[in-house]
């Protein structure tokens, strides 16, 4: 527990909080030692290794602080559910970090804590433990995932090699239009297509049964978190390769090409944006063909890794677009 500065969280009792609502999200598990001890035992399974990953999330940063909190809760387990999915990893559990304001009310509380035993139930997972602390600042929420990968088959971003494949699952951009769908920002899209873009940033589908089909056949990959063409440059830079890119093959959502086409957002917006939690991938020739071919999820072949270094996004002539923007970074002062 910590220092005592008061009344944690409002009228919220922290002990109430971890035993009526959390202790049931481990799901039985006995890992979890039902959330009643200093930590979690989680069994060595020998042959296998073990993947973590954390993710931290800021009202006002990474949602929007009147978001609901169930849909909250549930994005905050899926987009670590993706990095483990990028690993090739098969999720495990769970450890939640949360620091609520001081006026949290219980009726928030219950809806968060709802979410995300919804999902954990979705995806199999317990909760295995955490933290509960409040805070004079903004919602700030951190969940680690634990998963498993068979020993050294985990994917990493450095495996890439000239010549590769280059791929991504689902649509690009949706994350970042779905952000201003979230906001009210396009008026002038259809009420069905702003409903699926906000949906899209709300509540990304992490590619948990994509990302083990993987292993063995991709030879780099990660997922698109900060947008694809700054993503893509981590990958090639660790990969020591370069990334060509064709800027038609990359596949948008029917929303994302009619608020393309309505002159909403520009095809580097969608390129740079964030938010798209899906899979970019290298892998050798045809060596995932197969796997595109059974089309669930979609997989769309984007372009080819390159000796050299960079990322270069080219038009049907062949010509280099420029990139007024390379995507989303926390610490960039504003324009
Ligand atoms: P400590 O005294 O070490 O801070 P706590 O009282 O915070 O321990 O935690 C007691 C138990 O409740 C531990 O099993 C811990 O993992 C769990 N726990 C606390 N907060 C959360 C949370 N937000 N989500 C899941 N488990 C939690
Ligand atoms: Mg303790």
């Amino acid at each position: 527990m910590d220092q005592d500065n008061g009344p944690a969280a409002g009228a919220v009792d922290e002990f109430s909080l971890i035993a009526d609502l959390f202790a049931p999200l481990t799901r039985g598990d006995p890992a979890a030692r039902g959330l009643c001890d200093d930590a979690a035992f989680l069994p060595a399974r020998p042959g296998w290794d073990t993947v973590l990953t954390v993710d931290a999330m800021v009202a006002g940063v990474h949602f929007l602080a009147d978001d609901p909190p169930d849909l909250i809760a549930r994005k905050l387990l899926r987009v670590n559910l993706s990095d483990l999915a990028a690993k090739g990893a098969a999720p495990v559990g769970a450890l939640l970090a949360a620091a609520f304001p001081r006026d949290v009310t219980p009726d928030w509380l219950r809806a968060f804590a709802a979410g995300l035993g919804r999902d954990l139930a979705a995806f199999d997972l317990p909760l295995l433990g955490g933290d509960t602390v409040a805070t004079p600042g903004p919602l700030t929420l951190s969940l680690t995932a634990l998963g498993r990968v068979p020993a050294g088959q985990g994917l990493e971003r450095r495996g890439a090699r000239p010549g590769d494949e280059l791929w991504v699952s689902g649509s690009i951009g949706d994350g970042a239009l779905g952000l201003r769908a979230a906001r009210g920002q396009l008026p002038a899209l259809a009420a069905a297509d702003v409903a699926f873009l906000a949906d899209r940033y709300r509540l990304p589908q992490p590619r948990v049964a994509l990302g083990p089909l993987l292993r063995g056949r991709a030879g780099a990959a990660m997922d698109i978190s900060d947008g694809l063409v700054q993503d893509l440059g981590h990958l090639c830079r660790v990969s020591g390769v370069g990334a060509r890119v064709e800027a038609a093959r990359v596949p948008l959502s029917p929303p994302a090409r009619r608020a393309l086409a309505g002159g909403m957002v520009t095809l580097a917006d969608l390129l740079c944006g964030g938010d798209d939690y899906e899979l970019l991938f290298a892998a050798p020739a045809g060596a995932v063909a197969a796997l595109a071919a059974a089309g669930d999820p979609p997989l769309t072949r984007i372009g080819t890794i390159v000796a050299g270094a960079g990322v270069s996004v080219v038009d049907q002539q062949g010509v280099t677009l420029p990139l007024t923007r390379g995507g989303w970074r926390h610490f960039r002062a504003a324009p």
